[in-house]
């Protein structure tokens, strides 16, 4: 690695060693049971500069290279939906496509604030080649940010995740799409773990990448500019539960700044039913996620409307995990059926609206319970992330009806010759 010093450094949230960064570091060099890195800027005081894009928060985020970007997210204070709860203060993080409100997120959800970030975490003279797997959002967001800035990347999909993607997405000579044929999420997953071992390649890394979470953590931030003040709740349904992750450590950020207070957020977080496995760990207080078989995960997963919550292995008992968030911010779970999420996107489109993805309506019917059962207070601060919105109004591109390269399952296992293809 060469190029600028970078103005941050990486701390094991497990042992406490502190790394410079290399651009693509996922975990502790050190020989101990898997623990998050986060990183650690050297301006400590919250210094926004600039324009409303995420770069404005460039100072927070673990970049070795300038990006250009016009994306942001949209924070604003709610009428309808608010006053339907009974909640006064209630603030939206809309990340999505509403160029009215100010959110620009061209694949309509927040994964584009991930893409951006690890990118831009990329050391210039990087000569290899970024690999992810994703099943949906997550792939639409990676192939925009690429093809905006003509970088590479091998994005790995299941083949019915194709569609959506290239009717959100016109895909760019840098990025290279390699679906899987009759593959799951997990096929996609092992696929891209092989290519990154290959030469030329390097895998993305997913919640591990620091970058995904500081990207994310810019929504508190915009939230902090909007009103002023950290929130007393944030709300976000999780599946890998990065971007609940992102709020907390972004929260502990600005604590440490000394201008907005020494509470974090509590963290209000949900999940689909009947796939939970956060909710179950945590409502027992378990110290690990619960063991299922893999047949029952995927029974589970498949009967889940938010397919993007059924990530089975959120790091959920290592340090910097999930459950010591969930600790320290006084957090509390919640479980959200596909009926009580599909009422609460429609009740969210005719109250505030505009349309929001699914795992948004698992957010939302978990704040209703919340306001219910009396767990957020008609005048406390909430923030409502609002992770994906605003699709319906996106031109749709019109799908090539192939990915230049599909794989069989079986040919996952087989390494010859697949570097050549890919
Ligand atoms: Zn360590």
């Amino acid at each position: 690695m060469s190029g600028s010093p970078r103005d941050y450094r990486l701390r094991c949230c497990g042992c406490g060693a502190l790394f410079d960064d290399d651009g693509v570091r996922l975990d502790c060099a050190h020989p101990h049971p898997p623990a998050l890195l986060r990183s650690e800027y050297a301006q400590t005081r919250y210094a926004p500069s600039g324009g409303p894009s995420v770069t404005r928060y460039r100072s927070w985020l673990p970049l070795g290279q300038p990006i250009a970007t016009d994306a942001a997210t949209a924070v604003y204070r709610s009428e309808g939906l608010g006053a339907h709860l009974g909640l006064r203060n209630l603030w939206i993080a809309f990340n999505g496509w509403w160029p009215e409100r100010g959110a620009t997120l061209r694949t309509a959800t927040f994964k584009e604030l991930e893409a951006i970030a690890v990118f831009g975490r990329l050391a210039p003279d990087e000569g290899r080649t970024l690999v992810v797997a994703s099943a949906g959002n997550t792939a639409a967001a990676f192939a925009q940010i690429a093809t905006a800035s003509a970088l590479p990347i091998v994005i790995v999909i299941p083949l019915e995740a194709w569609e959506p993607l290239a009717s959100l997405v016109h895909v760019g000579p840098s990025v290279r799409i390699v679906a899987v044929e009759d593959g799951t999420y997990d096929d996609a997953i092992a696929l891209a773990k092989r290519l990154a071992a290959l030469d030329g390649y390097v895998a993305e890394g997913g919640v591990r990448n620091v970058a995904r979470r500081d990207g994310m953590g810019t929504i508190v931030l915009a939230a902090v500019d909007a009103i002023g003040t950290l929130p007393d709740v944030y709300v976000q349904a999780v599946g890998s539960a990065a971007g609940a992750l992102a709020a907390h450590e972004a929260a502990l950020r600005l604590i440490a700044d000394g201008n907005f207070g020494s509470r974090v957020p509590r963290l209000l977080l949900s999940q689909n039913a009947p796939f939970t496995p956060i909710h179950d760990a945590w409502s027992r207080r378990a110290a690990t996620l619960g063991e299922r078989s893999a047949a029952d995960v995927r029974e589970r997963q498949s009967r889940i409307g938010a397919t993007v919550l059924g990530n089975p292995a959120p790091p959920y008992s290592a340090p910097g995990g999930i459950r010591e968030a969930l600790a320290e911010a006084g957090g509390r779970t919640y479980a959200v059926t596909n009926d009580e999420m599909a009422r609460s996107m429609l009740q969210f489109a005719e109250l505030e609206g505009i349309d929001v993805e699914p795992a948004a309506g698992v957010a939302i019917a978990a704040l209703a319970q919340a306001a219910r059962d009396g767990n957020v207070g008609r005048d406390e601060t909430i923030l409502l992330n609002v992770t994906g919105g605003g699709r319906a109004r996106r031109p749709v591109v019109t799908a090539r009806q192939r990915p230049p390269l599909v794989v069989d399952r079986a040919e996952i296992a087989a390494t010859e010759g697949l570097a050549e293809r890919v």
